[in-house]
């Protein structure tokens, strides 16, 4: 089947010439006629299968006739994140370069008078996160009386980031009369309960879950401690001993850790870029361009600010945690090895990871192999060690939805530095436990800073670290001075040299200033 076969326009069907299609996915070829008929679709499919396309191309169709008056959408798409928005927004920009319509994309963390200003004169698509929307919408800067077709996106992680009664509200807004595409990866029962009531007869269209993983993809497991320290040294082992590694995304399951985990690699002299729900719009984006245009190699993300996102080409994945949900493991590692190129995906394991890690490998229906010996060989976790299997049950609780929760607290930091920045130290790869002596000595502070190996090519912008000789000297107190002692070398939390400041923030930093307050 070509796209010509499908009833879309001629001017979009030269646009998808223009971006080198040269066939429809299974999603299009199966959506589109149904979307041209005025029907409403329940798409089950997942990004990456090119349904964005499935509902912007014949959107773009129907919608060469008819004019848009102020205030009041034609066409309205909700989307979960404002990455998705913008997404979706690059995507009219790009098949619809031969039509003169006007898009608005509302999301929050940008300016109101801009989205007002386009909200004015007058939208053809509208497309937006529910909050933002709704926001506007009391303020009486928008109507949706006018909306002849409505999308709601990637339902099932609407439902996860608790943007379900949102759209509920909205879709009341918007005239019985419209058409609605409704699309999600997976179709829960209240997600089936949604589609039953925003849906009037509908068209329902499917594509595999992609429950398998591409064979182009190098796949394994590295076991590690539960701690933060060692999994970032374990971490940036893997980084730099990788082979071929052009740019890679590292997924953390808390925004937290994603911030902490950027500073730490940064101070450890790579270059990384920090991608995470907390903040603003403008940062995100600087920062997925950076990674995009390929200045900046490594993205630490969280699964929800990273999911959908059209990243081509990323020649390595690395879990920093492993997902609770195992259907996020296959969109994760999915962002590499596209297009038949072949791609590596790292997952760092610790013991309380197994009931996870089993729930992925019967969703890919096939064992993941350890890198390097398994779990049984990770030795930071003693029997009987109660103080931190409870903090780490603690912290489970705090994590919602893939992303933690406000209530998050922060996790205590223990300094003792693993043996080696091996994956495992050299006992554990002969595949014993060490003897409780030899390990409690292991796993004592070292005095001995670890030689860190050269930067790798991933970080051609970061300065590289100066060498030993050139290392600025530590400032000394007079007393010390006087005595000719030398302080030692300061360690950032990972019982390491950092670069600059590393991870650590000063105190006096992150009192509250009481500039902003209200009075
Ligand atoms: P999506 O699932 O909408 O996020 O699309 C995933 C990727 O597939 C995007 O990079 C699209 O540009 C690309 N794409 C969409 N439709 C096609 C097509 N018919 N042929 C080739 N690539 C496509």
């Amino acid at each position: 089947m070509s796209f010509a076969d499908l009833g879309l326009s001629d001017k979009v069907l030269q646009a998808v010439t223009t971006a080198g299609y040269t066939e429809p996915t299974p999603i299009q070829a199966q959506a589109i006629p149904h979307v041209l008929a005025r029907r409403d679709v329940l798409g089950i499919a997942q990004t990456g299968t090119g349904k964005t396309a499935a509902f912007t191309l014949p959107m773009l169709t129907m919608l060469e006739t008819g004019r848009a008056r102020a205030r009041m959408p034609r066409t309205l798409i909700l989307e979960p994140t404002r990455e998705l928005a913008a997404q979706v927004e690059e995507n009219f920009e790009r098949y619809g370069t031969n039509h003169k319509l006007n898009v608005a994309l509302i999301i929050g963390g940008v300016s109101f008078a801009d989205q007002d200003a386009k909200l004015t004169r007058g939208t053809d698509v509208l497309i937006a996160t529910p909050g933002r929307l709704l926001d506007h919408f009391e303020r009486g800067k928008l109507l949706l009386t006018g909306v002849e077709l409505l999308v709601i996106d990637e339902a099932d992680r609407m439902l996860d980031m608790g943007f379900i009664p949102d759209i509920e509200r909205i879709v009341k807004m918007v005239p019985f009369t419209r058409q609605t595409l409704f699309f999600s990866a997976t179709m829960p029962p209240e997600i089936e309960r949604l589609a039953d009531m925003f849906l009037h007869n509908p068209q329902r269209v499917e594509v595999a879950r992609p429950a398998s993983t591409a064979t182009t993809i190098e796949q394994r497991l590295v076991a590690t401690g539960a701690e933060g320290h060692e999994k970032r040294k374990v971490l940036r082992h893997l980084i730099r001993s990788a082979s071929e590694l052009q740019n890679g995304i590292i997924f953390c399951n808390r925004k937290r850790d994603v911030a902490q985990l950027q500073r730490s690699l940064t101070s450890h002299g790579f270059n990384a870029a920090a991608l995470h729900g907390d903040m603003d719009q403008r940062a995100r984006m600087a920062a997925l361009d950076g990674f995009r245009s390929g200045e900046v190699p490594l993205l630490v993300a969280s699964d929800v600010a990273a999911r959908g996102l059209d990243i081509p080409a990323v020649s390595h994945v690395f879990n920093f945690d492993v997902p609770h949900h195992p259907e996020d493991y296959v969109h994760r590692i999915g962002r590499t090895g596209r297009a038949g190129r072949s791609g590596q995906a790292f997952t760092l394991a610790s013991r309380s990871d197994e009931r996870s890690l089993s729930a992925i490998e019967s969703l890919i229906g096939q064992p993941i192999a350890w890198l390097d010996g398994d779990l049984a060989s990770v030795s930071d976790e003693v029997e009987g060690d109660e103080p931190r299997r409870r903090r780490g049950s603690r912290r489970a609780k705090e994590t919602k939805g893939g992303e933690e929760t406000k209530s998050g607290g922060r996790s205590t930091e223990r300094s003792a530095a693993p043996a080696s920045e091996s994956p495992r130290s050299e006992n554990r790869s002969r595949g014993g436990r060490r003897p409780a002596a030899e390990r409690s000595r292991a796993d004592a502070p070292r005095r001995d800073p670890v030689r860190e190996p050269e930067p790798v090519a991933v970080a051609p912008s970061a300065p590289p670290a100066p060498p030993r000789e050139l290392a600025r000297e530590p400032v000394r107190s007079a007393p010390e001075r006087a005595r000719g002692e030398r302080r030692p070398p300061r360690r950032d939390e990972d019982g390491e040299t950092p670069v600059g400041l590393g991870s650590h923030v000063p105190a006096f930093l992150l009192k509250p200033t009481g500039f902003g307050k209200s009075k």
